[in-house]
């Protein structure tokens, strides 16, 4: 604390990201990034971009990165101008927050949901309603209908991993029509549909995705909002705002790639899939209940075994996954997917633990 301090910053509560072990081979499935690599592409892309002095480098890159929203464009069936990017969904998420949730009424997202919700809210100066998930952990569409500022929620949500149904979003779409309503698809490939098809029929609905998790680009940071091009718009302005180059010249050439290579993207989501419902069985015969997942994580307890202790005690054998010291789900753990090799790895950790 220092009286240098803002009035602001004396009273943030900041994010706290999952850890980045500094171990050599940590199996690290706290943060819910993809086991796998990029695509191949990605690294020649990115060679190709820095050329063989890193001339490019001198340069700025383009701030409207242009060639990487006309491909992203594309690849969804959108006009360029209903596409924005940034430097990870985290800051499109705090422009949405700037540029489209500050009004007079409170927004609306769920009391369980991603964290970071609330401190944009805080950091921004946006009220919010936090509505509670029911019993299963599921969002009652229904329970987001009073007049709002806004509403926002990740599909699948996020630490649960439960997914809406598309008919669900659109009912969502149609109790808000005065009001922005915002879907993070962080986890969207992973089991989920995307409400990217709607976009032309609700123009007050954005839609936020990522290639941090299904594209395996957690370290180049890109981020993306779909929506009526107004709304992009208010986006952009906000950005221009705040940082005209968010995206480096490497990560636009990365993402770009990303894109073309729609055959190693979906081969990575089936293996991600698959090695969950592999790890959920293998939880549930340990005696774990899990929360039907939609995304690359499952979300568990287990009904004798205190969640810190299991986490604190996986950590000592190098094993990371997150657990949440916030109320409601103190006594779960969110896993993240990884290999067959290291869930299989996590299971023999559990067993002992659980054992002993
Ligand atoms: C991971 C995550 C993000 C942030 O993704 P980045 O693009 O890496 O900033 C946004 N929303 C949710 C729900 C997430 O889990």
């Amino acid at each position: 604390m220092s009286r240098f301090w803002s009035d602001i910053v004396h009273r943030l509560t900041p994010y706290v990201p999952g850890e980045q072990p500094a171990l050599a081979h940590p199996i690290k499935l706290n943060t819910n990034e993809n086991p796998y690599p990029p695509s191949p592409r990605v690294v020649e892309a990115i060679r190709r971009e820095l050329g063989d002095e890193g001339e490019t480098l001198r340069k700025y890159p383009d701030p409207t990165a242009r060639a990487l929203r006309a491909t992203v464009a594309a690849h969804h069936g959108l006009r360029i101008e209903q596409v924005f990017a940034g430097n990870g969904s985290d800051e499109v998420l705090a422009h949405v927050f700037q540029a489209l949730l500050k009004h007079d009424k409170p927004i609306r997202f769920p009391d369980i949901t991603y964290s970071f919700y609330p401190v944009y809210a805080q950091l921004y100066g946006v009220a919010f309603d936090a509505i509670p998930l029911d019993d299963a952990f599921g969002i009652d569409v229904d329970d987001y209908r009073a007049p709002s500022g806004g509403v926002l929620l990740p599909n699948p949500n996020a630490p649960t991993g439960r997914a809406l149904r598309l008919a669900e979003i659109e009912a969502l779409l149609k109790a808000n029509p005065d009001s922005p309503v915002v879907i993070d698809e962080a986890y969207v490939d992973f089991g989920a549909e995307s409400a990217v098809k709607l976009i032309d029929r609700y123009p007050n609905m954005l839609v936020v995705q990522t290639v941090s998790k299904a594209r395996s680009l957690a370290g180049m940071r890109v981020g993306f909002a779909f929506g009526d091009a107004a709304l992009i718009e208010a986006l952009t302005r906000v950005k221009d705002s705040f940082n005209s180059y968010p995206l480096d010249r490497l990560a636009q050439a990365a993402a770009i790639a990303a894109y073309e290579d729609d055959a190693w993207f979906q081969e990575s989501c089936a293996k991600v899939v698959a090695s969950r419902e592999r790890l959920a069985d293998k939880l549930k015969a340990l005696g774990f209940e899990i929360v039907p997942s939609a995304a690359n994580f499952v979300f568990a307890r287990h009904p004798a075994h205190d969640a810190a202790t299991l986490a604190a005690s996986l950590k000592e054998k190098e094993i990371f996954v997150r657990h949440f010291k916030l109320p409601r789900i103190d006594q779960h753990l969110r896993i993240s997917i990884g290999t067959d090799a290291e869930c299989d790895a996590l299971i023999d950790a559990l067993r002992a633990l659980i054992a002993a």
